[in-house]
């Protein structure tokens, strides 16, 4: 709990970012602290560390961070869900909707196979939607996803329920309203 409470300390919310009425939360300055770096990194591990996983699946960009320093720490590979056009081999492709428009996730075809266990990982649930086609994309590889893991969650978002829908565990290290 104390841990979790210095994790949260290092959290900055940044009023009406990138909009009015929108409460940015902003993890550069929890990247920055070395002590909030390693306990989220020893949440994870402690709670990842027994379940057989194979990669770690980060989310562009900020998922790459944690993704990379778990999957050292658990000595698994990692794996890459990047934005449309940047992976140079076949991908899978899956679009989602954000409030104005459409983007699109992608996955290298030979990235995973149906023996990959995969964690999903990005910094920050807010609606789902991003996450939500991350494990389509891996779903459709024929990996299993064991869990969508986050640093923040916003409660007040649909995010959890539109990931779980899909049958894949969503946990996160803070919640905010
Ligand atoms: P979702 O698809 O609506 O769940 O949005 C999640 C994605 O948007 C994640 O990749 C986050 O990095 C980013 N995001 C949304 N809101 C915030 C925020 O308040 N702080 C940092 N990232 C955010």
């Amino acid at each position: 709990e104390q841990q979790l409470a210095y994790i949260r300390s290092t959290v900055t919310s940044i009023q009406d970012y990138p909009k009015p009425g929108i409460v940015f939360r902003d993890i550069t300055s929890t990247l920055a602290d070395a002590k909030a770096l390693r306990l989220i990194l020893d949440v994870m591990t402690e709670r990842y560390q027994d379940q057989g996983l194979t990669q770690i699946a980060g989310i562009e960009a900020r998922g790459f961070i944690f993704a990379a320093a778990l999957a050292d720490r658990l000595g698994c590979g990692m794996t890459l869900v990047r934005k449309k056009g940047k992976l140079p081999r076949a991908v899978h492709s899956q679009s989602y909707s954000l409030e104005y428009g459409n983007d699109t996730l992608e996955l290298h075809q030979d990235a995973l196979n149906r023996n990959d266990r995969v964690l999903l990982i990005d910094d920050l649930l807010a609606t789902g939607g991003t996450m939500r086609a991350a494990a389509d994309l891996v779903a459709h590889s024929g990996a299993t996803v064991v869990e969508a893991a986050f640093l923040i969650e916003l409660k007040s978002l649909p995010g959890r329920e539109r990931i779980e829908q899909s049958g894949v565990p969503c946990y996160a290290i803070c919640a905010y309203d």
